[in-house]
């Protein structure tokens, strides 16, 4: 099952990406897996302070308590760095 998250922040903001979450068991694994497609985004192109910048964020998930949530949501899901 295939979702996409978006990102919102600061810095980050509309930053999307499509995650498989079939196999995911909790919301946090969801965001280390947008944090790593991120981070590695800015690797590839050799921006080093902007992948520091996402590895430092707190990033969070508002509103859902349990990846169920987030399967049964038809709309994208916001991923947080700044509240
Ligand atoms: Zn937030």
């Amino acid at each position: 099952m295939f979702k996409k998250f978006i990102a919102s922040s600061k810095t980050f903001s509309y930053f999307e990406t499509t995650i498989d979450i079939s196999n995911i068991n909790d919301i946090q694994e969801i965001i280390d897996i947008f944090k790593t497609l991120l981070a590695s985004f800015f690797a590839n192109h050799n921006l080093i302070y902007l992948k520091e910048e996402c590895l430092k964020a707190k990033w969070h998930i508002h509103d859902y308590n349990t990846v169920e949530d987030i399967k049964n949501e038809v709309k994208d899901i916001y991923i947080c760095d700044h509240c």
